[in-house]
């Protein structure tokens, strides 16, 4: 599938660079003590720094920062020594201060990279321009009174990562494939909980289209996109209305706009022009940031194994192809789940019913890996099961349908409901004779030509069976049988 829009004067090249804004996974502000839990009543967790309270001063989270520098090493980049924090200064009703704390000019991680694996295959490397330490803002409520706004600053002063990524990115999809896979490293990482309904992860999307080789074009930038599926909607229909644009004679202006979810659409906010001067200084009340390198080697050996190693191993180490690798390392519970059930295991099968059955089936009740209602031994008994013939697969799926439902084991369900599979020639041999005395007819038109039938008698013969003779023996009796 070609990643360029057709337009009416012809091709189209799409460009989006995303910054992201993960809340990072800490008890405690960037800045100050107070709690940093979701949905607490409004103004429970504010300290006088975060409400800006004259002569308090900021006192960096330790914590905060260890959680940056294991971000930036997992994004395979530059950890700076020294990074600075500057005043970024704006008015707002949910600043009290005035000003954002903010890095600028120095952040704390430089370049890196993120590997995306698309659907035909191929992995594509995106680069990671930076990221940097700010302070998140507070909220105004406008739903508290008709006529009045609240101000809750239990957000203001939570510690924020900005991960900005270069301009590589070429279609909606690339750039949900992106956001994808950065929650998933930043999950494995445990240093935010991606979690986008809440807000943990937020998007400014920007994005301009340019004939193919081109010079780069005139940006827009989407702000504070909140899920995945906006992102691409936002980009696919920002890209579709700069082509307008552009085929029409005119040019992109570069300004900030907004996605409006109801109507899939952006619409403008402010233009370059009278965008905020914000007026960038170091923050007097702050030292630069120093880290020291063996400290940052330490953090470098404490990194948990991520996705893309992950998938390695499963490939080269369990058999598994790259789709199925892929598929169980996206989030982190479904490859330990996996892993658990394929220690000593056929692991492409245990791949299959994690991935697929279990997954799949979790899903339909609205559940996730972690509160599943069959443990990861207890689905390994039903593969052992599968693996010594005492079972089909047909059944297994029977059997692991009753496991969800009733919680009961593998072996005590086989045994109760006599779901053994049966094995024994001389059963199967007569179960086939009966099905031939039945269907005489039929015996006589498979006899004389008609194949289309065989499908038939393997049917008869099971349906006989109450499904549980071993369908290789089926097969290889019904076979001589029908051709003598
Ligand atoms: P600012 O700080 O004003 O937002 P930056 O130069 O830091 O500007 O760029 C922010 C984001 O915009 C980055 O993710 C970058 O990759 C992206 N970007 C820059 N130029 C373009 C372009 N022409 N088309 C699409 N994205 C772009
Ligand atoms: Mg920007």
């Amino acid at each position: 599938m070609s990643k360029l829009i057709q337009g009416q004067t012809g091709e189209w090249e799409v460009v989006i660079g995303l910054e992201a804004h993960a809340q990072i996974v800490s008890d405690a502000k960037l800045f100050s003590g107070a709690a940093t839990s979701f949905g607490a009543e409004p103004n429970t967790q504010v300290s006088t720094v975060d409400a800006a309270f004259p002569g308090m001063l900021p006192v960096i989270n330790r914590h905060c920062v260890e959680q940056a520098v294991k971000t930036g090493l997992g994004l395979k980049a530059r950890i700076n020594l020294v990074s600075v924090f500057d005043r970024k200064n704006y008015f707002y009703a949910d600043l009290p201060a005035g000003y954002q704390i903010s890095q600028y000019k120095s952040p704390i991680v430089g370049k890196g990279e993120l590997m995306l694996s698309m659907a035909d295959g191929e992995m594509r490397r995106i680069g990671i321009t930076r990221l940097h330490l700010e302070q998140d803002a507070g909220k105004s409520l406008h739903d508290r009174h008709p006529a009045l706004t609240y101000v809750d600053l239990n957000r203001a002063g939570v510690g924020l990562m900005e991960i900005v990524s270069e301009p590589d990115l070429r279609s909606a999809e690339e750039a949900g494939a992106y956001l994808r896979k950065l929650r998933s490293i930043l999950r494995y990482l445990g240093t935010c909980d991606g979690n986008m309904e809440e807000g943990s992860l937020r998007c400014d999307c920007n994005v301009s289209v340019r004939r193919p080789g081109a010079e780069l074009g005139t940006r827009t930038e989407i702000k504070n996109v909140n899920s995945v599926r906006f992102v691409m909607q936002a980009i696919d229909y920002e890209a579709r209305r700069q082509v307008a644009i552009l085929e029409d004679g005119g040019s992109v202006i570069q300004e900030t706009r907004l996605f409006d979810p109801h109507r899939s659409e952006t619409r403008p906010m402010r233009t370059k022009e009278n965008d905020y001067d914000y007026r960038y200084f170091p923050d007097p009340d702050l030292l630069p940031l120093e880290l020291d390198a063996a400290w940052v080697e330490s953090v470098r050996r404490s990194l948990p194994e991520l996705p893309d190693a992950k998938k390695a191993r499963f490939v080269s180490e369990l058999g598994l192809t790259p789709y199925d690798a892929d598929v169980l390392v996206a989030e982190k519970s479904h490859a330990d789940y996996f892993e658990t059930v394929a220690k000593g295991r056929n692991a492409r099968l245990a791949a299959h019913w994690v991935s697929v059955e279990l997954v799949g089936a979790l899903n339909e009740i609205g559940a996730g890996i972690d509160t599943s209602p069959i443990s990861p031994a207890a689905l390994g008994q039903l593969l052992d099961l599968i693996e010594d013939r005492t079972i089909s697969g047909r059944i297994a799926k029977d059997v692991f349908a009753v496991m969800l439902e009733t919680g009961q084991g593998a072996v005590a369900l086989v045994e109760e409901r006599g779901l053994r599979q049966v094995t024994d020639n001389d059963a199967i041999a007569s179960a086939i004779d009966a099905v031939f005395a039945a269907h005489a007819d039929k015996v006589a038109e498979y006899r004389s030509g008609k194949d289309k039938l065989y499908g038939f008698f393997v049917g008869q013969v099971m349906k006989a069976m109450g499904g549980k003779a071993n369908p290789g023996l089926l097969n290889e009796l019904l076979k001589n049988k029908l051709t003598r």
